[in-house]
């Protein structure tokens, strides 16, 4: 029988990466929803949509589609905003820097979790987040709430971010993943918070392959 799998946590522990090789083992297919929320504030940037504009915001929404391909050359789920590719773009720090004012609007995150929903409706999903365990699939089979310290989280960010060319000091990942999980824990609409039957991983002192593991154990039990 096919299962959810929620995967939320801090920013940049290593949610992604364990998801996407759980979702290649079980054969499911694998959703970042994070990725959602950046091609939303991407769009809100390109248009100059400011975030307290109720007006603006609503018909945004309704111009904004934001869809996964797969990439047949790399095998990678990529992006798309109403179309165009935007896999490098929203990865990018300008978007980064402005993903959680953007991730507070509530009518935002209505519009996401009921696109979400519709995602993962035939379940055989593994969904990362932040309120997936929560508010997005509350009876998903497999909950796993991921934490590290917020050095490792950094360094390793750094590290991504140098693969592609970006140079950004340590500080300022650091800060940036202070403010982003402070907005995200502190929001009122559905909150970082850990689901009460989410099983806490912290990923600070172990390697991906014991991630991937310590989730396929809890999909077999
Ligand atoms: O996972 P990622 O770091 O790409 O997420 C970017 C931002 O999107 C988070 O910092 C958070 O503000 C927002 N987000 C969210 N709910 C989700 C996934 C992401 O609010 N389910």
């Amino acid at each position: 029988k096919k299962i959810v799998v929620a995967i939320d946590g801090h920013s940049s522990c290593g949610k992604s990466t364990t998801a996407k090789l759980v979702a290649k083992e079980l054969g499911y297919a694998y959703i970042d929803t994070g990725a959602m929320y950046r091609a939303v504030t991407l769009y809100f940037l390109q248009n100059y949509i400011d975030v307290a504009d109720d007006h603006g915001i609503k018909k945004a929404l309704e111009n904004i589609s934001v869809t996964f391909k797969r990439n047949v050359k790399t095998h990678r789920n990529e992006t798309y905003l109403n179309g165009l590719n935007v896999e490098d773009e929203i990865r990018k720090m300008y978007v980064t820097d402005k993903v959680s004012e953007v991730s507070v609007i509530p009518a935002v995150r209505h519009a996401m979790v009921k696109e979400q929903q519709k995602m993962g409706k035939k379940r055989g999903v593994v969904m990362d987040g932040r309120d997936i365990g929560t508010t997005v699939f509350p009876d998903a089979e497999v909950k796993v709430f991921m934490t590290a310290d917020v050095i490792t989280r950094a360094q390793r960010r750094q590290q991504e971010l140098l693969a592609k060319d970006q140079m950004v000091d340590l500080d300022i990942i650091i800060e940036n993943l202070k403010k982003r999980d402070h907005i995200d824990s502190t929001r009122a609409e559905s909150p970082l918070r850990q689901a009460p039957d989410a099983v806490l991983l912290d990923t600070s002192h172990i390697t991906i392959d014991e991630q991937v593991d310590f989730v396929m154990d809890k999909v077999a039990a």
